[in-house]
């Protein structure tokens, strides 16, 4: 091997070698703390990946999937060209065709429908990727239709109605400075691996984690000092339990209730019923551990709570995550260092020092006189709570069966798996009903086949984007490499449309940059080239720290101004089934205990896997390379299950057959599943109206099902 060879196999990047690195991010999660990856290019091919050192959010580490970005990058099934139906919906039968043809298509369609049914009978979908949201929902607005939905509906926005309802505005733990931290069904250890470094490294500094979480996580088992185990559905009454210690023998912040807490009497009055040993009863962690969490929150300070996101996947979660922030409250532990701080928006949900223009980038065009938006009516709640506009799309498909209140014939959807809908067969037949269906991934999906037009999207490495970040650090990265086929970014396939459609909406028709670039003009950056050209994240130089304690001296922006104990919107409703409070609740489901004795739980992450999109990334699949779901070892004992057997996960309205991994990290008496896989959906399994009624939200994490051994 010549010396050229050795240092192209090592792939050293040098000019001998024509290996060269460019920087971009990984857009495999969520958007907000999404890694710096270092391409190693030769040939216009990735051919390495690494994390960027120095990068606010990663430093130099990627987790599992953006190890894998190569191989997600170069997938098979990525789609390759703009596509025209030529068989049913649902056949998968397309032929390729141009953009400007497609394009002219998409308008001619869209307008029809607009001109007989109403611009609100186009509904535009957003799944994953999520970094063009702002776009998309500008493109409804200025379309003339409320209906701009995502995948949000049943992800992360009833976390948000949570700390809206409480403190007005959405806040997250400020894990730098605490020094206890009470992780309460949260694993950032695999759902999102910068947050998971900072719980870590609070750890490392000398602080305390209790974990409570009804999986026996990594987390709980490797890291915490103290780990509660509770029954699925009880969290609410561990949290009364605590709250009722708390006043009953004055550990609560008196000065700092009496100040600035609304709803504090009928409050203490409803917890009053939650002794240690009803909580005890009602989740299975022994009264003494309750109480031995609590004493560690309250004994350390600063300390805060950790709630994750799949608390408010339960029938009753709006009510757990509020019952949870409650301790918070009562304890002060809101707007001062080490405790909750509120967050400000920068740009898709990134907290970047500053407030932009993101908000009035789309609500600035939202069209007059329009009718409800999909699920307004019913759930009132959410329309009131959040304040970006959104529809819920877990109202969606009855909408689209019953045209009530008004029919929705179109579709317009950016990257939505059907998967992610309960019941999800009901969404692709309800596709099929549409007059129009235009559809844009990165990869073929049983959605894809239900659509008229399709566009192929690009990933990050072959477009340019801004992302901010925790620290008041812009990013704005160029395409490292050139489209890997006919493909382009999400946003120019929406600027396309806009022009195709020819909206009287100049900003948005002039693409990416312009627009961009006038959201985050409250930055101060003048030179964007120059934020593309620095080697890593700059300071925008109008973005400022935080400072804790502002939101508690202006007054926070709840309707009465204050952290609200009792949601001041839910008395003003006047609901009965909507209680104020943040009661406990058992499960609604109405399945019989008898025959359906197992809690399935699902949603819960993997270290491999974000919803379905890496399934067919080799590997990753190859960690666990078969659906399977973890049932206790105490359950397979009972039921005659043996590691690798296959089984049936039965519900009230369908099945689905899976391996059995025998694990403890599941609790006695519940399965924990793994969603997004076409060959075992999980969430088929799920009525599409197991729902909770306050947010709109599936009960993934609270379903009554059976396990059948299946015999080979
Ligand atoms: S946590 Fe993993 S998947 Fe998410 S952005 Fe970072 S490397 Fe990518």
């Amino acid at each position: 091997m010549t010396e050229l060879e050795r240092l192209i196999k090592a792939k050293i990047p040098c000019e001998e070698t024509g290996i060269e690195i460019r920087h971009t991010v990984c857009d495999i999660c969520t958007p907000g703390p999404q890694c710096g990856i270092d391409a190693y290019i030769k040939d216009g091919k990735v051919i390495k990946i690494e994390g960027t050192d120095g990068f606010p959010s990663n430093n130099g580490v990627l987790c599992t999937k953006g190890a894998a970005n190569r191989q997600y990058i170069y997938r098979e099934d990525r789609l390759k060209t703009p596509m025209k139906r030529v068989g049913e919906r649902g056949e998968g039968k397309f032929e390729p065709i141009s953009w400007e043809e497609a394009m002219e298509i998409c308008a001619r369609e869209l307008n029809k429908v607009k001109a007989a049914y109403g611009p609100e009978a186009v509904t535009f979908l957003c799944g994953y990727s999520k970094w063009f949201r702002p776009w998309l929902h500008r493109l409804a607005y200025s379309f003339g239709s409320p209906n701009y939905i995502t995948e949000s509906s049943t992800c992360h926005t009833a976390e948000v109605m949570s700390y809206n309802s409480l403190f007005g505005a959405f806040s997250m733990p400020d894990l730098r400075n605490t020094k206890m931290i009470m992780s309460w069904g949260s694993n950032g250890v695999i759902n999102s691996y910068p947050m998971g470094r900072a719980v870590l490294g609070m750890k490392a500094n000398g602080g305390k984690l209790v974990v409570i979480d009804p999986r026996r996580t990594h987390l709980a088992a490797k890291y915490a000092d103290l780990y509660l185990q509770p029954k699925i559905g009880s969290d609410a009454a561990i949290a009364h339990a605590m709250a009722k210690v708390m006043i009953e023998e004055g550990l609560y912040d008196k000065d700092f209730v009496e100040k600035y807490c609304y709803g504090f009497d009928k409050y203490a009055d409803y917890v009053k019923q939650f002794t240690l040993q009803k909580a005890e009863e009602i989740s299975s962690v022994p009264a003494a551990d309750i109480r031995k969490a609590l004493d560690m929150f309250l004994e350390t300070d600063p300390s805060a709570i950790l709630p994750g996101n799949g608390l408010t996947h339960r029938t009753n979660g709006y009510n757990v995550h509020r019952s949870i922030l409650s301790l918070m409250a009562i304890s002060g532990r809101f707007d001062r260092p080490g405790t909750l701080l509120p967050c400000r928006d920068t740009l898709c949900d990134s907290d970047g020092g500053f407030e932009s223009l993101e908000h009035e980038f789309y609500m600035s065009r939202f069209p007059e006189n329009a009718k409800p938006r999909v699920g307004s009516e019913r759930f009132p709640l959410w329309t009131r709570l959040l304040h970006d506009k959104q529809g819920q799309g877990m109202d969606l498909v009855r909408h689209m069966e019953e045209a009530k209140p008004y029919p929705i014939k179109a579709m317009v959807m950016f990257g939505v798996n059907d998967r992610m809908y309960p019941e999800s067969p009901r969404f692709l037949k309800a596709l099929k009903d549409m007059d129009f269906v235009m559809a844009t991934d990165i990869f073929h999906t049983d959605v894809i086949d239900h659509a008229d037009i399709v566009f192929p999207a690009s990933t990050s490495f072959e477009r340019g984007e801004v992302k901010c970040y925790v620290g008041q650090f812009i990013e704005y990265t160029r395409p490292v490499i050139a489209p890997v086929h006919d493909n382009k970014d999400d946003v120019e396939i929406i600027t396309m449309l806009a022009n195709a459609l020819d909206l009287d909406d100049d900003l948005l028709r002039a693409g990416y940059d312009k627009s961009v670039q006038y959201i985050l003009s409250p930055s101060g950056i003048t030179d964007w080239e120059a934020v593309k050209d620095a080697p890593l994240p700059v300071r925008s130089p109008n973005a400022t720290r935080y400072v804790p304690g502002t939101m508690l001296k202006n007054g926070l922006p709840t309707p009465t101004g204050k952290i609200e104990l009792s949601c001041s919107v839910l008395e003003e409703l006047g609901r009965p089934d909507l209680d104020p409070l943040p009661i406990h609740k058992s499960s609604d489901d109405d399945a019989d205990p008898k025959e359906f004795p197992f809690i399935l739980m699902s949603g819960a992450r993997i270290p491999n896997a974000v919803h379905s999109r890496t399934h067919n990334v080799p590997w990753l699949r190859s960690l666990r390379p078969e659906p399977s779901a973890d049932i206790n070892p105490a359950d397979a004992a009972r039921l005659g299950i043996k590691q690798g057997d296959t089984i049936r996960i039965v519900s009230q309205i369908s099945s689905i057959t899976v391996k059995a991994n025998i694990s403890s990290i599941s609790n006695v008496g519940d399965v924990n599943m793994f969603h997004g896989y076409k060959e075992a959906n999980v969430n088929s399994l799920m009525p599409i109206d197991h729902l909770d009624p306050y947010t709109g939200f599936p009960g993934y994490k609270q379903l009554r099902c059976r396990i059948e051994k299946v015999e080979d």
